[in-house]
């Protein structure tokens, strides 16, 4: 159990009117995050703790089809990013000392370091008898013209990316849709599954379609339309004057606002063309490895969740993301009483925040509420009379 008291963090009203969309509000209100510049944010321990869980839930996921863990470096040689075009071409990447003896990039994707970095390791078919993936959950720059809506847009935010290599398109086609269902179960998880659309998007290099996982969010800054008979979604740059949906050819949708969470790519031989990782097959021919990569903003995922469940009284985290599933508010001299309840949620593996605090139950109250955690447990003098402690559930009994 954390003790509030021990906290360095305290919960503020001040915070600027320019700040509109609550889900901003409530975690800059809250003490989960802090602007140092524009795009940029600190984690602060409950903030970590909410980006931690959902990170986990990804983590759990990308295990469970297959793929291994690991950690790439943030800076990246511009001999790599030159390789492909996108030194010059990737108008969001960060160009450190351009001019100097020792230019970088701040990696703004991957593929430019762990391409060649697998062309040390595969050669042969053997090698890729099952599609690899590879993941990491790491931070990601990107030089964006408009940092928006707090960590839904950043220069600096935590991604979740995978790379998949196959031998062939249809090892590809199968891994693709493994890992979409996986993106499925992800999104259930943190909360956001029943207002999350598989959506048909343009940029699709290998295949016709690029694919993405959109939320309706009123804040928003995609537009997406959701067939009114299959359910297909279909971001607004795609489709045509009038909609026509491309999966049943029904001429009417809905259409909502929504923020990217997701996307899954297949990249075909793009990167391993431009960095020569190829094998060679059971007959002595040299292929190119086929690719796929696939992407999720677990900053803006949180952002999204915060937003998207925030209510009038503020925060409102699902238990799954929350940072701590109970909140116990103890008000008056019922410490032992909190230090058994606290022991009773945590051997169900349930995690406890003890509002210890020397202060009014109102202050109280509305800081447990600005918080967000799903269950608050009131411990006071009448609760403590019929030996129950008072409990208000966000979402419900
Ligand atoms: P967007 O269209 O929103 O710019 P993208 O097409 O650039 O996204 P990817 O490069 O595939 O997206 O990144 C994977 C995921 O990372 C996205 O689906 C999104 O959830 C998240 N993401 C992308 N850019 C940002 C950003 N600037 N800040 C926070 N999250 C981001
Ligand atoms: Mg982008």
């Amino acid at each position: 159990m954390k003790l509030l008291s021990q906290s360095a963090f305290r919960t503020t009203r001040d915070v600027s009117d320019q700040i509109t969309d609550r889900g901003t509000r409530g975690l800059l209100q809250a003490g989960y995050i802090r602007q140092e510049i524009a795009g940029a944010y600190s984690f602060l321990p409950m903030g970590l703790r909410t980006l931690t869980n959902i990170a986990n839930i990804v983590r759990e996921e990308m295990n469970a089809i297959g793929a291994e863990e690991l950690l790439l470096t943030a800076l990246g040689s511009k001999e790599h990013w030159t390789a492909t075009g996108r030194w010059d071409g990737l108008d969001v990447l960060f160009r450190l000392n351009e001019d100097g003896e020792r230019p970088y990039a701040l990696n703004a994707s991957h593929e430019e370091i762990l391409t060649p970095l697998l062309a040390e390791f595969i050669n042969s078919y053997r090698h890729l008898e099952q599609t690899i993936g590879l993941y990491q959950i790491q931070t990601k720059f990107r030089n964006e013209p408009r940092a928006k809506s707090g960590i839904l847009r950043g220069r600096e935010f935590l991604m979740k990316d995978l790379y998949s290599f196959s031998r062939d398109q249809a090892a590809l086609d199968v891994f693709f849709e493994e890992a979409r269902k996986a993106y499925v179960r992800v999104f259930d998880r943190i909360g956001l599954g029943e207002k999350t659309h598989y959506t048909f998007a343009s940029g699709g290099t290998f295949s016709k379609y690029s694919y993405e996982f959109q939320t309706e969010l009123e804040i928003g800054e995609d537009i997406i339309h959701i067939c009114e008979n299959c359910g297909q979604s279909h971001n607004e740059e795609i489709v045509e004057k009038n909609f026509k949906c491309v999966e049943c050819g029904h001429e009417k949708a809905r259409t909502t606002k929504a923020s990217e969470v997701g996307n899954i790519f297949k990249l075909g031989t793009k990167f391993s063309d431009a960095f020569s990782l190829k094998y060679r097959d059971e007959t002595g021919m040299d292929h190119p490895v086929v690719m796929g990569c696939y992407g999720i903003g677990v900053s803006r995922c949180m952002g999204v969740v915060a937003e998207f469940f925030a209510d009038e009284r503020w925060l409102r985290f699902p238990e799954s993301i929350a940072p701590y599933t109970d909140y116990l508010l103890v008000q008056g001299d019922h410490m032992d009483w909190a230090k058994s309840l606290a022991g009773n949620l945590e051997a169900e593996w349930r995690s406890v925040l003890v509002d210890d605090r020397d202060a009014r139950f109102g202050e109280k109250i509305a800081d447990a509420e600005l918080f967000g955690m799903p269950n608050i447990y009131i411990l006071s003098d009448t609760a403590k009379a019929s030996d129950m402690p008072e409990v208000r559930r966000r979402f419900g009994a």
